[in-house]
């Protein structure tokens, strides 16, 4: 049995379920792979079903990762790094990946705007926002985003492609409408002003219908795909 084809048949069909719920097309919303701590094999297998998008958080394995695919002749997986960033990794990341959705501060997109090989071209970038408001989560706080939107449009190696947030642990969907709400209503805004501005980032296995409803367009999903995570690495 290939159990990760079948995790992904499912979530797509979740995923399609949202979309008609929501009066969406189904090819508006792109399903992110959360390959993190998870073998090369997993990823190969979830390729094999289809899948090019895949988000890593751990710097290190997830250089070897990409290396080691791009050698096997994977060259056309878009990777996504969607974990805290140390300012001493933003070098790695900003020349191993294709999109980073986890900026929430100046130095660090100063540092990828700066470190990203220029012939690799511009380096997309969402910013996360915190919209749930929670003092442990990252993110930009909602009244800091517009000067963090100035200064990544100064940067001449960034292209700002959208945002990112998570929202809150909770079963209460009123509690995660209002957060994704939040977060779309601030995409919006942005969009009307900015070229390229078109990837809003929200909505995790539990509530990815909500996030659906409220106008994602990229969902990012780990467990239901690869299965539980046996260990955790903290780089
Ligand atoms: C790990 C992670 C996910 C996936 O989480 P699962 O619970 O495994 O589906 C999604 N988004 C971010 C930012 C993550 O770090």
């Amino acid at each position: 049995m290939n159990h990760i084809n079948d995790n992904i048949s499912h979530i797509l069909d979740m995923m399609k379920l949202a979309c008609h719920n929501a009066n969406r097309n189904d090819n508006d919303v792109l399903l992110l792979c959360v390959s993190k701590t998870k073998p090369i094999a997993d990823i190969i297998e979830a390729y094999n079903s289809g899948q090019r998008h895949f988000g890593e958080s751990y710097v290190n394995e997830a250089v070897d990762k990409v290396n080691t695919l791009k050698q096997q002749g994977y060259n056309d997986i878009v990777w996504h790094f969607i974990g805290p960033i140390q300012s001493n990794k933003t070098k790695l990341i900003a020349n191993n990946f294709d999109i980073v959705e986890s900026v929430d501060r100046p130095k660090i997109l100063k540092r990828l705007s700066e470190q990203r090989d220029p012939s690799l071209g511009s380096l997309d970038v969402l910013l996360q926002v915190n919209i749930s408001n929670e003092e442990q989560k990252s993110g930009v706080a909602v009244n800091g985003l517009d000067d963090l939107i100035a200064y990544a449009q100064s940067l001449d190696n960034i292209k700002l492609r959208g945002l990112m947030g998570i929202a809150e642990d909770t079963l209460d969907k009123v509690v995660i409408k209002e957060q994704f709400m939040l977060l779309k209503s601030l995409f919006d805004k942005y969009k009307l002003k900015l070229d390229n501005f078109n990837i809003l980032s929200m909505g995790m296995t539990h509530d990815l219908a909500q996030a659906i409803e409220c106008g994602s367009t990229q969902i990012r999903i780990g467990t239901a795909i690869f299965g539980p995570r046996l260990y955790h690495k903290t780089v």
